[in-house]
């Protein structure tokens, strides 16, 4: 087992930053670490050839369902595998809360992910007062029957994202965290369950080195070469602990 470990670009490092990132990222050992980068799209294709020279791959921040067509501003799967995408995020809370996307879209866009060979990575989580009122579970529940109808989970990977943890610097204690991974798997089986919520080099390994989390999906530390690269290496020692 190696450790998954995903870093969110979201709105920031186009083709120049994004190709300065790839060329100062320092090498990991590849057996022991999965690494995926979502840069935004116009990154994507640019990047790809230094990328694969460090063993990331890539991935899309978000897609349309729709194959081609009137659909201005959006982005289809085929398009995203053309631009070099093996991996696409679908249902951040960005995009459930900015953008207003439902889990009706959200189920079209996984089905439409799958079809063209694109894993996608289903980013799930609760509010704050959810999590006040006891409501996690609950929430998450309701996410993925709503957002995986029709379609068999182990196609895909899942993050659990609080939301009150993305972008706050508050991320969930290892324990919270643990608690939604387990129920995660004891629900849907044994699929990758991913962290996500201000995860930094110095709350990498105790988040990673808990039983049920399979890896990390992060934000604003995945922007510089060097505390992703550290968030890396503490997966490579939790997972080496973990044995
Ligand atoms: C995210 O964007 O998925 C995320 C977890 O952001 P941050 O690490 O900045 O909280």
């Amino acid at each position: 087992m190696r450790p998954f470990i995903a870093g969110n670009w979201k709105m920031n490092n186009g083709p120049i930053r994004g190709k300065a990132f790839f060329e100062e990222i320092k090498e990991f050992p590849r057996e022991k670490a999965q690494v995926v980068i979502f840069p935004p799209f116009p990154t994507l294709p640019q990047v790809k050839e230094l990328a694969e020279r460090k063993a990331i791959a890539l991935g899309g921040q978000n897609l349309y369902w729709r194959e081609k067509g009137a659909f201005t501003g959006e982005v289809s799967a085929e398009m995203l595998v053309e631009a070099g995408a093996d991996f696409v995020l679908v249902g951040h809370s960005e995009r459930r809360n900015i953008f207003g996307e439902t889990d009706e879209l959200i189920n079209l866009k996984l089905k439409a992910a799958l079809k063209w060979g694109l894993k996608p990575v289903l980013c799930v989580g609760e509010h704050l007062g959810e999590r006040e009122e006891g409501r996690t579970m609950e929430k998450i529940k309701f996410q993925l029957d709503a957002d995986l109808s029709g379609i068999d989970p182990h196609r895909l990977i899942i993050a659990y994202e609080p939301i009150w943890a993305i972008g706050t610097g508050k991320n969930a204690t290892p324990d919270q965290a643990e608690e939604v991974h387990a129920f995660i798997k004891e629900y849907l089986g044994n699929i990758k369950v991913l962290y996500g919520g201000s995860v930094k080099p110095e709350n990498a390994f105790s988040l990673m080195k808990q039983p049920h989390i399979d890896g990390v999906l992060v934000g604003g530390a995945s922007l510089k070469p060097d505390s992703f690269y550290d968030i890396i290496m503490a997966g490579v020692k939790a997972f080496e602990e973990k044995g």
